[in-house]
């Protein structure tokens, strides 16, 4: 026995092994006032370690690693364990055939270069099937696929207006007679029709793809860049998608293609833009929320298995402190006309432009208290700038969520603060990386989250415009990429969960949520578990 150690004697040892329990860990994780792990090991000298003092404070240390991650707090079932084998091996897979080639491990890539590889993947397919409970960050105009919105370009009275000739589509309208205005010097305006037939069907098919998407950008532009381009999309959409017949079904095949893909839940964020009638008229505020209603009793009604969707309010950001105040005022009026649908408010627009969270903060602390904030923080790579600040002051005033936060790990302050806060972070693995905040997955700062089990759920934000599946890629770039190898079932599991639990929903609310979650995520472990017992059936 080593002197150090034997100064304390054999006790200090059995202590550690005490506190190795995952009951222990979980109580030192939760209470790091307690006399915690590092204090008992910076209490000797590790240098006079025999070999037996070394592997067994090996195992310790080790276990306690495994105790705190994201996940540890869940127990599988028989079947879950099962299906957990399965999943794990096709995850191994990809790991081992990952480390024998680099070039081969897709999280290590931009999406756009293996977004085809990704979905012939074994675990893909069964990461797509998982009921992973609810989407909690979405915009309005970003969630379909881009093969959607081609399709309502088929709708009646569609005008569009071309520049460079007829090459370049610049912006959508309906109307009854050719719009008037011009906001494009060469800008002229035809039919929809006209120009399918000049151009060709499938030619112009293919570059409206290309137009409503972030392809062909790759890793090589910068974050600017990246988001100008971005909001040119928005932009492009706006004339299309804010006609008021077409708002409700393009929502409503968000729904769909969400729930297609796992999402029983959703809560957008929408700018609620004042919609437009074919005479050219707006309608107020009130009609948009109106119209988000009607689609989603339409969608509950047929769609039993799906639970829900709740809006918050996302007006943009690069305004001045006044013009919020405005938007407060709104935000309060809607929640009293639709206090179970308009339930949070946020600012959306790209952070390092604009001001700050702060300068608004008079402004926004009028908000009643029961509408909650969902701020959008965090989101750069400036660390220590006013930008970067806005993790604080979301923390500060009281926000229940953060969207992105992917600056937070280089402020631990803030980490513990929403750990004890309980604010969830939703992570966006793909967006940020389209965004060009970081280029490999396994650089993703959400590690240090899950590693350290701060509150955290996996979302998507723009999947239509990378052509990604509504939250699948995310899923798996988080699961496979982020997460560490050893991170299985339970982490799936504990992830969805958060979905739900970190969800404007009320209590009981949540309660029937989880339910109906639950009843799917059976399904889905028994499908594994037969289709696993069928394969190796067929082996014999
Ligand atoms: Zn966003």
């Amino acid at each position: 026995m080593a002197v150090q150690l034997a100064h304390r004697g054999r006790s200090l040892l059995s202590e550690l092994a005490k506190c190795a329990t995952p009951t222990a860990a979980r109580f030192l994780h939760r209470h790091p006032t307690e006399m915690t792990l590092l204090e008992m090991l910076g209490s000797t000298n590790l240098r006079r370690s025999t070999p037996e003092d070394y592997r067994i404070l090996r195992e310790i240390v080790k276990s306690f690693e495994r105790y705190s991650g994201v996940g540890n707090d869940i127990q599988l079932t028989l079947p879950e364990r099962s299906a957990n084998e399965l999943i794990m091996i096709e995850k191994k897979r990809e790991y081992e055939k990952g480390i024998m080639d680099p070039s081969k491990f897709a999280p290590g890539h931009h999406i756009f270069q293996v977004l085809h590889t990704v979905k012939q993947s074994p675990l893909f397919q069964v990461l797509r099937k998982m009921p992973k409970g609810a989407a909690l960050k979405t915009h309005d105009t970003s969630m379909c696929s881009s093969r959607a919105v081609i399709e309502m370009t088929y709708r009646e009275n569609l005008w569009v207006c071309t520049t460079h000739k007829g090459c370049r589509v610049v912006e959508f309208r309906f109307a009854k007679e050719k719009p008037k205005d011009l906001r494009h010097e060469d800008g002229e305006w035809q039919p929809m029709e006209k120009l399918r037939e000049l151009r060709g069907e499938e030619n112009l098919r293919k570059y409206l793809r290309v137009r409503l998407s972030m392809y062909p950008l790759a890793s090589f532009t910068t974050n600017a860049l990246a988001w100008r381009h971005m909001m040119g999309i928005f932009n492009l959409l706006d004339g299309l998608l804010q006609y008021a017949p077409l708002w409700g079904d393009y929502y409503y095949n968000a729904l769909k293609e969400f729930y297609a893909d796992g999402v029983q839940y959703l809560e957008v964020r929408s700018v609620l833009p004042e919609l437009y009638c074919l005479d050219g008229s707006r309608l107020p505020k009130r009609e948009t929320v109106q119209i988000y209603m009607d689609s989603l009793k339409r969608f509950k009604q047929e769609h039993p298995g799906f639970i829900d969707s709740k809006l918050i309010y996302a007006p943009i950001r690069h305004v001045q402190p006044e013009v919020v105040g405005q938007y407060v005022k709104e935000c309060t009026e809607l929640n009293k006309e639709f206090p179970n649908f308009v339930v949070g408010f946020d600012l959306v627009g790209q952070e390092d432009k604009g001001h700050p969270l702060s300068k608004f903060a008079e402004e926004l602390l009028k908000l009643p208290e029961h509408i909650n904030f969902y701020f959008h923080a965090g989101q750069t790579n400036w660390y220590g700038s006013h930008v970067d600040q806005n993790l604080l002051d979301a923390i500060v005033l009281g926000t229940k969520r953060i969207s992105h936060g992917y600056t937070i790990t280089k402020h631990p302050i803030l980490m513990r603060l929403a750990k004890y806060l309980n604010i969830a972070l939703e992570v966006c693995p793909v967006s940020n990386q389209v965004l060009q905040l970081g280029s490999d997955y396994r650089s993703h700062p959400a590690a240090t989250l899950i590693a350290e089990n701060v509150p955290m759920v996996v979302s998507s934000g723009n999947p239509g415009f990378w052509r990604a599946a509504p939250l699948s890629h995310d899923f798996y770039m988080a699961f496979l990429g982020i997460a560490p190898m050893t991170a299985d079932l339970k982490f799936l599991k504990r992830t969805a969960k958060n979905s739900i639990r970190y969800s404007s929903l009320k209590d009981e609310g949540k309660a029937e949520a989880m339910e109906k979650w639950k009843k799917e995520w059976d399904k889905w472990v028994a499908k594994i578990v037969a289709e696993k017992d069928q394969a190796l059936e067929d082996k014999k």
